[in-house]
C-alpha cells in the first residue's frame, strides 16, 4: 500500500508514468505463474511474488517529506542487493510468525466468495518451509525489479535514472533505457496476459510464459526504434 501511494505520488511529481506498482506486480505474478509457483506453493506464493516485486520502491517514500532526499535516495536505497536480501528476510520471518498474507486472503475470500471456485491447491502455509519459500520468492521477485527499472528511463525531456545495485559498497550505476517512461506497451501486454490466464486457467503457465516473451520482444523492438539497440 505504501508503495502504491509512493508511486502514485511519483507520477504526479514527474507528470508522467513510471514502471508503477501495477506493472511491477504483474511482472512478479507472470514470472511466478510461468515457473509454476501456483502449483507448488498455492496462491500465497503468487501473492508474495506480486507484493515483493514492489518492495524496492520503498526508497521513493521520502518524497512525501523531502524532495531532495527522494531525488538522492530513490533507485538507490531500496534498489540494491543488500536491501533486497534484508527485506526478503524480514518478509519471510514476519510471514512465518503472523501469516499475514493468509489473513488478508481469508478476509478477501470472505467478502468475495464468488471469486473462489472451491478448488483446493497444494499450499505450504506456515513453518520454516513457508519462511524459506517466502524469502526465495521475494529475492527472485525483487531482483527482477532492477532490470525492469533499468530498461525504462528517460523520454519527454527527462534524463535517465540509473540503478546502483551494489550500493552502499559501490556507486557503480547502470541504466539501459529501451523504452521511455510513460510507454503504455508493457501495461497492455501484461494485462492482456492476465486476461488470457483468467479465461484459460488450465494454461496458466503457458500464457504467463508467452506474455513474458512478448514483453521482452517488445522491449527489444522499442530499443531498436529508439536507437539504444543496434541491428
Ligand atoms: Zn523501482
Amino acid at each position: 500500500m505504501f508503495v502504491y501511494v509512493s508511486c502514485t505520488l511519483l507520477n504526479y511529481s514527474c507528470g508522467t508514468n513510471f514502471v508503477t506498482s501495477p506493472e511491477h506486480t504483474l511482472v512478479g505474478i507472470h514470472v511466478a505463474f510461468a515457473f509454476g509457483v501456483h502449483r507448488y506453493f498455492g496462491w500465497r506464493g503468487v501473492a508474495i511474488a506480486g507484493l515483493a516485486s514492489n518492495i524496492p520502491d520503498w526508497d521513493g517514500l521520502p518524497m512525501i517529506f523531502d524532495m531532495q532526499r527522494y531525488e538522492s535516495g530513490h533507485r538507490v536505497w531500496g534498489h540494491n542487493v543488500m536491501s533486497i536480501v534484508l527485506t526478503s528476510l524480514v518478509l519471510g520471518m514476519t510471514q512465518r510468525r503472523f501469516d499475514w498474507i493468509g489473513r488478508v486472503g481469508r478476509r478477501v475470500a470472505a467478502r468475495l466468495p464468488e471469486a473462489t471456485d472451491g478448488r483446493r491447491e497444494t499450499e505450504v502455509t506456515h513453518g520454516n518451509i513457508m519462511m524459506s519459500v517466502c524469502v526465495g520468492i521475494s529475492l527472485f521477485a525483487q531482483i527482477i525489479h532492477l532490470p525492469c527499472d533499468m530498461v525504462v528511463s528517460g523520454g519527454k525531456g527527462l534524463s535517465d535514472w540509473a540503478i546502483q545495485p551494489w550500493w552502499p559498497f559501490s556507486n557503480t550505476a547502470a541504466v539501459y533505457p529501451l523504452i521511455p517512461w510513460g510507454d503504455i506497451g508493457p501495461t497492455v501486454i501484461l494485462m492482456g496476459g492476465i486476461i488470457a490466464i483468467a479465461k484459460w486457467r488450465s494454461h496458466t503457465s503457458t500464457f504467463a510464459s508467452l506474455t513474458l516473451v512478448a514483453l521482452v520482444g517488445y522491449l527489444l523492438l522499442r530499443g531498436m526504434t529508439r536507437g539504444v539497440l543496434f541491428v
